[in-house]
């Protein structure tokens, strides 16, 4: 049986039933899914529809469409796979010593434009953030008003991509060229690209104005700081200024670190990565292939693809690094899975070459000669030459506090109304607002669909959040 890659079949499952669910979704408002939503509401956001008048196509419903999709399809592809098939238990040696690591190569942000004066000064829709949220919007937008002209700002230096890519596929394309070029096989064997949109599907951020098609831009490696509520401006850093008419917020979430990498030196955070983009998969790919070892700190979806992903590769590479994986829980997935799948799991991720550290955390990290030392609660200490934390997900409302808007006093994501709107012409996007629906998979022993433990709060839901909610904001 091939075993490589089983478990991406959860994320791959994810991903079709998010598309499917996106193309269901996208004309409809489905008014099943804003119970959720409302608990996130405030009475006092000032939200809810008030002046549309500033529509340029006439029509100014605002529509909101929020889709949530459960995670049958994937523990239906994972049971599927064959991973509940037994393998040997991996005794984790007490000390581990790795060999020469690669050093840290990370690329700067390139700004496009490169000025901010090519940024119009105007724009009937302003979308700030390059993710599948953006992407999404933006389609709908279009699918609305044709001659839209839609400008995404977005922080990173990349069009708008999917990430869920990173994790798996990307791993197993043998074509190294392709891989490269950032591009994969999809589920049905076709290669395709990570970005959503070729680059000539956008028009120029400085030709956007004079359109009489409208189009959709993309300035990226720009960051939106701040935005004047009462002025309808989004302000970016160095101090431009853009006017909108509708503005969504799509900023998405910031990956967790842990406080004893946080407190590092900056010689051992050259060599911890929080994994999210396209730069932290070039930089692991890069790095991968002169390690001897890499350490993968957390047992949850993220941390046990990419574990699986790199002990994959590892075996087509001459430096054939050890794959080390690190956590608390007493299995992989245990914070959501039943305890028996989780066990099954944990033997399928060692099955696939991995090192498996189950019930153990980092206490202490440092550098010796060129290496990372991890100090683990069980008086273990692992020798590396990169770590990998994968702890979870927190939302990304660092606009909330520069902008005066309001956040969930709990759960911390971005208050919105019923229609996501933080403000009226002003909505916020992010599979946060749907994440208190219970995730559910597909139980093999009881032949039915059963509820995750725990996987009701953001964090477990990381990748349960399948459905970015949408604003069609015309
Ligand atoms: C490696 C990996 C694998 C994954 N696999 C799966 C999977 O298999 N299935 C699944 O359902 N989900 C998966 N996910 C989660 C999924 O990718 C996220 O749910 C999704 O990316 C959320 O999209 P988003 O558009 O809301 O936010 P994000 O993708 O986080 O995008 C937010 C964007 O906003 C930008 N931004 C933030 N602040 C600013 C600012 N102030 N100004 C300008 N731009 C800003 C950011 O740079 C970023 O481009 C995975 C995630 C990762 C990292």
């Amino acid at each position: 049986m091939v075993v490589g890659g089983q478990i991406f079949q959860f994320g791959r499952a994810l991903a079709r039933t998010k598309e499917c669910i996106r193309i269901f979704n996208l004309r409809k408002y489905d008014r099943g899914y804003l119970p959720a939503v409302r608990l996130y509401a405030s009475s006092s956001s000032g939200g809810g529809k008030q002046d549309k008048s500033g529509s340029n196509e006439g029509s100014s419903t605002a529509k909101i469409i929020a889709g949530v999709a459960v995670t049958a399809a994937t523990a239906a592809l994972v049971y599927k796979s064959g991973i509940f098939e037994p393998s040997g238990p991996d005794t984790p040696k007490k000390v581990r010593k790795t060999a020469q690591p690669r050093v840290r190569t990370r690329p700067p942000v390139v700004k496009v434009p490169a000025d901010a004066a090519n940024i119009p000064s105007q724009v009937p829709y302003l979308l700030i953030g390059g993710g599948t949220a953006s992407f999404a919007a933006f389609r709908a937008i279009k699918s609305r008003d044709p001659k839209a002209k839609v400008l995404v700002v977005t922080e990173e230096g990349h069009l708008p991509y999917m990430r869920p890519p990173l994790s798996k596929e990307l791993w197993f394309n043998d074509d190294k060229e392709a891989t490269k070029n950032l591009r994969f096989k999809q589920w049905n064997g076709k290669e395709r690209s990570l970005f959503f949109e070729p680059e000539q599907f956008y028009c120029k951020v400085e030709e956007l104005e004079s359109r009489e098609n409208g189009g959709v831009a993309v300035a990226s490696g720009w960051k939106v700081e701040r935005l004047d509520l009462a002025e309808k401006k989004a302000i970016l850093a160095g101090g431009k200024e853009i006017q909108y008419e509708k503005c969504l917020i799509a900023t998405g979430g910031k990956p967790k670190s842990l406080s004893v990498f946080e407190k590092a030196s900056s010689e051992v955070k050259n060599r911890v990565t929080l994994f999210r983009g396209i730069d932290d998969f070039k930089e692991l790919d890069e790095v991968a292939s002169g390690a001897q070892s890499i350490v993968v700190v957390g047992g949850g979806f993220l941390g046990s693809e990419l574990v699986c992903a790199l002990a994959k590769k590892s075996k087509t590479m001459g430096n054939h690094p050890k794959i080390i994986q690190v956590y608390p829980e007493k299995g992989n997935m245990g914070k959501v899975l039943p305890e028996y799948l989780s066990q099954w799991t944990t033997n399928k991720v060692r099955h696939e070459g991995v090192e498996v550290v189950p019930e153990a955390f980092v206490t202490g990290v440092s550098q010796e000669s060129g290496k990372l030392v991890l100090k683990l609660n069980n008086g273990e200490t692992i020798k590396t030459d990169h770590a990998i934390v994968a702890v979870g997900l927190e939302p990304n409302t660092q606009l909330a506090n520069t902008s005066g808007l309001e956040v969930h006093e709990e759960l911390g994501g971005f208050l919105v109304n019923a229609e996501l709107e933080a403000r009226s012409n002003l909505w916020v996007v992010s599979s946060y607002v749907l994440s208190l629906r219970k995730a559910k998979i597909f139980d093999p022993q009881s032949q039915s669909l059963i509820f995750l433990r725990g996987a009701s709060s953001p964090a477990h839901l990381y990748h349960f959040r399948l459905v970015i909610a949408l604003a069609s904001l015309t």
